[in-house]
């Protein structure tokens, strides 16, 4: 059996360098996708990530609709090429939970109700994985949500917390996920730190659990301003393109004028 790396050294420096309280690096780019309603990319450490919202809009089929509110169904997807070895396509047991926790926190935080017998269907496709994929498809979505404009309570930031070589640490990489002692999923809403996912790997002590939760709503504070960034930039992006569209349109109506004097 191959020997466990050591994980963190004596200094509390990680394999990758980081400290235990630091993320890997994140970027999200908001209205990727021309044919979506809302879109997100996002890579995370070596994670990549695509969502897609389409939405609200008539359910299918229609006996699932309720009649109250709408739907809000999720399928995450990895590709066969995200990971080392070919993974084989399609859906699986993992998918199928990871699409169903990722709904369930998203029906807590979208005003549902505005919507009856509709749904909003998100679709995430993890382009390259490298653990962390779950919070990184939460992260992701959120946006995507937003930037379809569905109306949200607030947005979510999905992160991790675990513990390697007996150090509690945030947002766990590969080798971490693999040979650490815990990984702990979280989607957290950042401005009112509550907790709408929460799922758990290995062992813990209630002090470790106490530390990696602070750790984890630091963090998410953190990316929720990386998601608000996003859709800042996207925004701005509009409305150069807006302007941009008016001016031309402006130009027109000139040459028009001039040439029919
Ligand atoms: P998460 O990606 O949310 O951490 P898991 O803990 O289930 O979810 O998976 C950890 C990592 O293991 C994934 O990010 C991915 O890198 C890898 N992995 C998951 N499923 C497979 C698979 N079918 N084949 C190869 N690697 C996988």
């Amino acid at each position: 059996m191959a020997e466990t790396p050591k994980l963190i050294d004596s200094k509390g420096k990680r394999l990758d360098g980081r400290k235990a309280n630091e993320l890997r690096p994140l970027t999200i780019e908001a209205g990727t996708l021309k044919r979506a309603d809302g879109s997100a990319y996002l890579e995370w450490g070596n994670n990549k990530v695509m969502a897609a919202v389409y939405g609200p809009r008539e359910c299918h089929p229609r006996h699932m609709a309720h009649p109250a509110r709408a739907l809000v169904r999720v399928t995450y997807n990895m590709a066969s090429f995200s990971v080392g070895d070919r993974k084989r396509p399609g859906p699986d047991r993992r998918s199928t939970e990871i699409s169903k926790v990722t709904s369930e926190a998203f029906a807590s935080v979208v005003f549902l109700e505005q919507f009856p017998r509709s749904s909003i269907d998100v679709f995430v496709e993890i382009l390259q994985a490298d653990a962390g994929t779950r919070v990184a498809a939460l992260t992701a979505v959120a946006v995507a949500l937003a930037d379809a404009g569905i109306p949200m309570k607030s947005l979510l930031a999905g992160v991790a917390f675990g513990k390697i070589g007996g150090t509690v640490v945030l947002d766990l990489g590969k080798d971490e996920d693999n040979y650490g002692e815990a990984d702990v999923p979280l989607a957290i809403i950042p401005r009112t730190e509550e907790i709408v996912l929460l799922q758990m790997d290995g062992d813990l002590t209630a002090k470790e659990f106490q530390k990696g939760m602070k750790m984890a709503i630091a963090a998410a504070k953190e990316i929720y301003e990386v998601q608000k960034d996003a859709l800042k930039r996207r925004y701005a992006v509009s409305v150069e393109a807006l302007e941009a569209e008016e001016g031309a349109e402006e130009e027109l109506k000139e040459e028009t004028v001039e040439e029919e004097a």
